[in-house]
């Protein structure tokens, strides 16, 4: 029903409305308010004195005002409230001095000042609340209060034609509001718990919508398979693993199976491989690549960036030397006479594995028979350029590889179509890095360890301070504790310095030293390129360490980590304020990845780790990831059990399901 039909809308109402893209009966009952203020009036005595409050009573007497500058202006009056006499003081606020009166009954919100006679108010109004509740919307034309008379109207005449996506039982269940209640509430509300109520019936339904979509997806892909079963040669694969320099640890061993598992079936592998820096992950790709091709399909890895393009040619060069396999690299500054040989080959099918970066999406790279696709840290690629590659054949095996640990919350919600293995112990023997959280004026004792250190043989990582987005300041300050460094230790070590305005080549040499331990100390600012290993290497030292985010520190330890020596990690800061040190102190008790990007997340919000693009997705209106992370896993564990009892199936959840299947199909023309 448009708007526009309403006897009781003015013109100028619908004009307002339609400009902020408001023009149904639905769109308006569906349109919340951004915030409610809570009017409800309170007793005197119920007061916290500097508490924001309501309170109301009659006037004692005329107000009197006092112009205390051009654009100041102060009136006090007396009020009565349930006995109490209370002096009222409101700024600025002259113009309603007339209205002041003995006997006038006056709400207040505002706070006591120091103690029970003093109230200083902020807003003043002179007509008893229908509603404890005000709900604000700030839409430019149309004031609140309009709006709810609106809404209020709306609601009586139409509230029968509302439609209710939860079954009776959950609503029971998970004592929820009916949907009819719930739009009354939030619309047209008497009590801020009548919100509460509303938003929790609304946030529920919301992300409950959400899973079942998700999750719809999964159960398609897995129940009515339409990819290929790869038929690859188990011989082979196991030959390959035989031949490796080392055992598989039973985390990679478990991984390597499931997607072994997902290649050789007829559905879309859709899996994301999660394991820190170092824990091993790229050797089971390695395997996952080796099975396709043996059963002459090709595979493509993708990566974000050409130096992590260059190291992964180069780490699956030699793991595949024994190999009979074609390897090919393609990135944006290969020439195109070359380019042009690597795309022919690729499309006749003489290359079985090709590594790439964006370049890999582009509409004239043609496969003969892709059959597995590779991400490493693909959440840092956007949405569209991810879904061309993979649509070369939308239903080609996808593996996504990531060492970025991802928090549950996000895990459940944006991975929710995913499988997902993880890698959580390191191969090797390698010990926990020891982490110290200093302050400035114990910095000495960290000096005279890497002096040890340095005499012991070992290398040492020092990483400058971001200073607020500033590159000059960064620059500057790393040069700084570069010139320091190089005196200070002059006689022990050579010391090199990394950072942003260095070209790719430059910082190329650099590194290059540090590996082959020309020099022992590298200054570095910010976070050392993604992927470099040097196992000598065996203390960070992160100067302004409260200037990182919290994964970014523990991205930085994972640089010693892969050690077999004891290694160190000393975050250094000055910092006072307590969240601050609340995030070191967290950093330097707990190694354990996910605990800490959980952490990352509260601190820092979904977008900033995932990109606003991706997070973006979930396009909640009531509910918040974050906020609402309790809930999420709450609806989560409902979503699973419909599809584990066959229950979505039913007619009572008709509604929902007819959702998730049309979302479905939607999806799927899309990438078609
Ligand atoms: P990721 O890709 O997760 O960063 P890599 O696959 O590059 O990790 O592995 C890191 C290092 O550990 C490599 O040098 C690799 O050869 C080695 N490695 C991998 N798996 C094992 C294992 N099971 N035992 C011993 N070393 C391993
Ligand atoms: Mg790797």
């Amino acid at each position: 029903m448009e708007l526009n039909t309403l006897d009781f809308m003015t013109s100028k109402d619908v004009l307002a409305l339609k400009r902020s893209g408001i023009n149904t009966v639905n769109d308006l009952l569906t349109f919340y308010p951004s915030r409610f203020v809570n009017y409800t009036v309170v007793s005197v005595n119920e007061c916290i004195i500097g508490e924001n409050v309501t309170i109301d009573g009659i006037c004692e007497g005329k107000a009197s005002v006092y112009n205390a500058k051009n654009n100041l202006s102060i009136m006090t009056f007396y009020i009565d409230s349930e006995g109490y006499n209370i002096k009222v003081t409101i700024f600025n606020r002259h113009f309603l001095r007339t209205k002041i009166l003995y006997g006038k009954y006056i709400r207040l919100t505002g706070k006591f000042d120091k103690d029970y006679t003093k109230f200083i108010a902020s807003e003043i109004s002179f007509d008893e609340l229908t509603s404890d509740v005000v709900s604000v919307y700030n839409v430019k034309g149309i004031t609140d209060k309009r709006i709810r008379e609106i809404k209020e109207k709306i609601y009586y005449k139409y509230s029968n034609t509302l439609i209710d996506f939860l079954p009776k039982e959950i609503q029971e269940k998970y004592n929820l509001l009916s949907y009819d209640a719930a739009i009354k509430f939030i619309n047209i509300p008497d009590t801020i718990e009548e919100v509460e109520l509303a938003r929790k019936r609304l946030k529920f339904e919301e992300i409950l919508k959400y899973q079942l979509k998700v999750k719809y997806m999964l159960y398609v892909r897995k129940n009515y398979p339409e990819g290929v079963a790869i038929a690859y040669n188990p011989n082979r694969v196991d030959e390959f693993i035989k031949k490796l320099p080392f055992t598989l640890t039973s985390d990679q061993e478990k991984c390597k199976n499931d997607i072994l598992h997902d290649i050789s079936s007829r559905y879309k592998m859709n899996r994301l491989l999660q394991g820190e820096v170092g824990s091993g992950k790229t050797v089971v790709a390695a395997i996952a690549l080796l099975a396709v091709v043996s059963a002459n399909y090709q595979g493509a890895i993708m990566v974000p960036t050409e130096v992590l393009a260059n190291q992964h040619y180069y780490t699956f060069k030699k793991l595949f030397e024994k190999e009979n396999i074609n390897i090919v690299l393609l990135t944006s500054s290969i020439l195109s006479k070359e380019r042009k040989l690597i795309l022919k080959q690729l499309e006749e099918g003489t290359v079985n594995i090709i590594i790439g970066t964006h370049s890999l999406f582009q509409k004239d790279v043609i496969f003969n028979r892709l059959g597995l696709v590779v991400t490493d840290e693909e959440h840092r690629f956007g949405v569209r350029q991810r879904v061309s590659l993979v649509g070369k054949g939308y239903l080609i095996d996808h593996l996504k590889m990531s060492a970025t640990p991802i928090p549950r919350t996000l895990a459940i919600s944006l991975l929710g179509d995913s499988d997902i293995s993880f890698i959580k112990t390191m191969p090797g023997h390698k010990k926990e890095v020891i982490t110290k959280y200093l302050d400035y004026s114990h910095r000495h004792m960290v000096f005279e360890h890497i002096r040890e250190e340095i005499k012991r043989g070992r290398q040492i990582y020092i990483i400058t301070p971001m200073i607020n987005d500033s590159d000059v300041m960064d620059l500057k300050n790393a040069i700084d504790v570069f010139e320091n460094t190089k005196r200070y230790y002059q006689d022990v070590a050579k010391v090199g310095l990394i950072h942003g305005k260095l070209s790719a080549q430059e910082k190329k040499a650099v590194m290059d030293q540090f590996e082959s331990n020309e020099i022992q100390i590298l200054v570095s600012t910010s976070v050392i390129e993604v992927g470099v290993n040097v196992v000598n290497a065996t203390s960070i030292v992160i100067l302004d360490a409260d200037r990182f985010g919290i994964a970014q520190l523990h991205q930085m330890r994972g640089r010693v980590r892969r050690s077999d020596y004891q290694s160190y990690c000393f975050l250094i800061s000055k910092a006072e304020n307590e969240t601050a040190i609340k995030r070191l102190d967290l950093v330097e008790k707990t190694s354990d990845g996910f605990v800490l990007a959980e952490a990352d997340l509260l601190n820092r919000g979904a977008g900033d780790i995932f990109g606003e693009r991706q997070t973006g997705n979930i396009d909640f209106k009531v509910a918040n990831l974050i906020e609402d992370k309790d809930l999420l896993e709450e609806v989560n564990e409902l979503a699973d059990s419909l599809f584990a009892s066959k229950k979505f199936f039913t007619d009572e959840y008709k509604l929902l399901l007819d959702m998730a299947h049309n979302n479905y199909q939607q999806t799927k023309e899309n990438l078609e």
